[in-house]
């Protein structure tokens, strides 16, 4: 390895080409062994706006789109975009600065009140994105006297987040309450015990069982966070999320959120709680303190989105029938889709290659879905993640299983 530390004293050796050439030959090392590991993912480069009707570039026009986190179709609601260029002429492209210094303007603050009051939370605080969220409110909230208590399937940005923070650290089995309640057990040593779980996860289609895990916060005197990415506007009667639709509304301390998914598709995350908390993650957060304000078009979408869903749930309640139909055909088809109710509804293949070249074959039918095999996901569970959203019209998403039978049956994925 070329990178291997030099004994002391040792004069570095001279590489043809220098550090620069060093470092490419290393560079393209890796990739191809990427390549070769057949784990490389690429991008597939969109020329229309986000939606369930997608034109890509190069030709492919009238491609049905079920891969984006488009959940309620706001991502190109006309109001939303309305809204968008509103603040954008309002209040400009940005802010050049952080918030604290000259970068909040009276649109970030009537956003946070929002949230707030969209999940029935005390304050919110925004972020660039939710993955900053995550980053940044372990580390703030937690000392080396306390402990955090983490799902093994947390996503990657919760899994970060607590890497940055001092607090102890421990895994529990993916929604395991046998495992959780062992791990608090030895907990109860540390001053404060905080248990963080995705709402729901975003390659099973699986929830968080909110209410036990609540029960078990209560016994062992354990604080709860909740990661609402994949449940924010479109899960519970409401949309508030997995508190409301597992009613622990009043159970749950903390949520993080994205508003680059469900509400507007834009960009940007929150963190929504207590009023302390929200107080100190701004003295605190470094991915809030040191990263500049979201811009005025983001806050403008998400705004909207918000405004639509607390009009009224019809948006939410569409997308929810949706789910039921295309899991209800797709398990009388004979195919198995794991999780319960969500609008992620992951097809099991099993077969890294069966995933692969049954999506390929999806889309030279018009239809865009996303393989996923290890190590995204475990050796052996391979599968392709459909995601519905209230925007697909029932005909879209007939067609979908039509086809998802078809190329099930010619690849034997069905009898
Ligand atoms: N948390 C979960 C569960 C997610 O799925 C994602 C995005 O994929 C994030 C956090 C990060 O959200 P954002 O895109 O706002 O950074």
């Amino acid at each position: 390895c070329p990178w291997r530390p030099l004994a002391s004293g040792a004069t570095p050796p001279r590489r043809r080409g220098g550090a620069g050439a060093e470092l490419r030959r290393r560079l393209e090392n890796e990739l191809e062994g990427i390549r070769g590991a057949g784990t490389w993912k690429s991008e597939r480069v969109i020329a229309s706006r986000q939606g369930p009707h997608l034109r890509l570039a190069g030709g492919g026009a009238g491609i049905l789109n079920f891969c984006a986190n488009n959940y309620l179709g706001l991502s190109s609601h006309p109001e939303v975009i309305r809204a968008a260029v509103e603040a954008l002429e309002k209040f400009g492209a940005g802010l050049s600065s952080v918030r604290f210094i000259c970068g909040t303007q009276s649109i970030h603050k009537d956003l946070e009140e929002k949230i707030a009051r969209f999940h029935q939370r005390e304050d919110a605080i925004l972020y660039a994105s939710c993955f900053d969220a995550n980053a940044g409110i372990f580390e703030a909230l937690l000392t080396p006297e306390d402990a955090v208590l983490s799902d093994e399937l947390n996503h990657a940005s919760i899994i970060d987040g607590i890497r940055l923070c001092k607090a102890n650290k421990y895994r529990y089995k993916h929604m395991d309450m046998q495992d959780l309640e062992a791990k608090l057990q030895d907990a109860q040593k540390h001053r404060l015990r905080l248990v963080a779980t995705d709402g729901a996860f975003s390659m099973d289609g699986d929830i968080a069982p909110l209410r036990e895990i609540c029960q078990l916060a209560q016994k062992y005197d354990a604080l709860v966070f909740i990661d609402e990415c994949h449940a924010t506007g479109f899960l519970g009667p409401n949309g508030r999320g997995t508190d409301e639709l597992l009613g622990v509304m009043d159970k749950v301390t903390i949520i993080n959120s994205t508003l680059g998914k469900a509400l507007g598709g834009a960009a940007g995350g929150y963190t929504t709680g207590p009023k302390p908390l929200i107080d100190l993650l701004r003295q605190r957060s470094r991915p809030y303190l040191f990263s500049n304000s979201l811009p005025p078009a983001v806050v403008g979408c998400a705004s909207k989105a918000l405004d639509l869903l607390m009009e009224s749930n019809a948006i939410a309640q569409s997308m929810a029938a949706k789910t039921q139909r295309f899991r209800s055909k797709m398990m009388a088809a004979g195919f198995t889709i794991s999780g319960k109710d969500h609008p992620i509804c992951p097809v099991m293949l099993g077969d890294a290659r069966l995933a692969a070249v049954m999506a390929e074959d999806m889309l030279n039918r018009g239809i865009y879905v996303i393989g996923f095999s290890y190590p995204v996901v475990p050796k052996g569970k391979a599968r392709i993640r459909v995601q519905i959203s209230a925007v697909h019209s029932d005909e879209d998403i007939d067609r979908c299983v039509e086809a998802f039978t078809e190329v099930g049956r010619k690849h034997r994925a069905l009898p």
